[in-house]
C-alpha cells in the first residue's frame, strides 16, 4: 500500500508511523503506551474518560460501563488530548465533549475529536474500503464492525466521503439535532429540520417500531427543501439509537 504522506492528516501520519496499512492493526492501546500514557479501564463517575498528566508520562481512564464503540472513541479522544494539546495538562471530559458529531466546532474539544476521528477511521484506510459500495446504513454498520466504531461514528465517516450528494441526519421527535453533509452535496439543500409524516423515521421517532429500517426511494421533499427539490427523488435508510434518537442516511438519486 502506499500513500502521498503530505495529504495526511497528524493522526494519519502517527498510524502511517507505526505500519497501519488495515483497520485491525490500530492498536489505540498500544499507541497510548508508546507515547507514555496508561491506559485504565473503570467505572467513571461524572465523566467519559479523563486524562491526568504528570510530567512525561500520563493516565488515561476510560469508563468501562461505555459500550466498546464509545470506549474506543473516548481513548483516541483522550490520546488526542496528550499527543496535541500535551503542554496544556490535565483533562476530565464529559460524554457531550466525546463524539465524532462534535468534530466541526472550532474548541479544544472539536480538535480532539476530529483527531480521534482520524485514528479511529483513518481517511487513507477508508477512502479504499468505501470504493463503489452505497452509502448506506447497511453499508455503515459493516463499516463499523471493521473498524470497530459505533455506527454513528462510521455513517459519518461514509457521509463525508461520498462521492455523491449525501446527508446523515439525527432527529428527535422535534427537532433536528445535528447533521452532516457529504462534501459533494450543493449547498442550496437543506434538511428539514422535522420528521415528515410519511417517512420510517417519523414512526420510529414516534411509535414502537425499533431497529434499522429497509433502504426506501422517496420523494426528496420528505427530507431536504431547497431549489427543483419537488422534482428529486431520495434513498433514504434510518435506525432508531438506544437514546430514542433517528438516525438517517438520505442520498440523492441521479
Ligand atoms: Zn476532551
Amino acid at each position: 500500500m502506499s500513500v502521498d504522506l503530505s495529504r495526511l492528516s497528524s493522526a494519519e501520519r502517527l498510524l502511517w508511523g507505526y505500519g497501519v496499512t488495515d483497520s485491525s492493526h490500530i492498536d489505540l492501546d498500544a499507541i497510548a503506551n508508546d507515547n507514555g500514557a496508561e491506559v485504565k479501564y473503570r467505572p467513571l463517575g461524572g465523566c467519559e474518560a479523563r486524562l491526568v498528566a504528570r510530567g512525561e508520562s500520563a493516565i488515561i481512564s476510560v469508563n468501562s460501563a461505555s459500550n466498546d464503540g464509545r470506549q474506543r472513541f473516548s481513548l483516541a479522544h483522550e490520546l488526542a488530548h496528550w499527543i496535541c494539546d500535551r503542554k496544556t495538562g490535565s483533562f476530565l471530559c464529559a460524554k457531550e465533549d466525546i463524539g465524532p458529531q462534535s468534530a466541526v466546532a472550532k474548541s479544544v474539544e472539536a480538535n480532539a475529536n476530529g483527531y480521534a476521528s482520524q485514528l479511529v477511521l483513518p481517511t487513507y484506510l477508508v477512502v479504499p474500503w468505501i470504493k463503489d459500495r452505497k452509502i448506506t446504513l447497511d453499508v455503515s454498520a459493516l463499516l463499523a464492525k471493521d473498524f470497530n466504531v459505533s455506527l454513528t461514528a462510521a455513517a459519518i465517516k461514509l457521509v463525508k466521503q461520498a462521492t455523491s450528494p449525501a446527508f446523515l441526519a439525527c432527529h428527535t421527535q422535534t427537532r433536528l439535532t445535528w447533521h452532516q453533509r457529504s462534501a459533494t452535496c450543493s449547498s442550496e439543500f437543506f434538511m428539514t429540520s422535522e420528521l415528515h409524516q410519511d417517512t420510517d423515521a417519523f414512526h420510529m421517532a414516534f411509535g414502537g417500531v425499533g431497529g434499522m429500517s429497509r433502504s426506501k426511494r422517496e420523494p426528496a421533499s420528505r427530507w431536504i427543501s431547497g431549489r427543483g427539490v419537488f422534482r428529486l427523488e431520495v434513498n433514504s435508510q434510518s435506525i432508531k439509537l438506544p437514546d430514542a434518537s433517528v438516525l438517517t442516511i438520505v442520498t440523492l438519486v441521479k
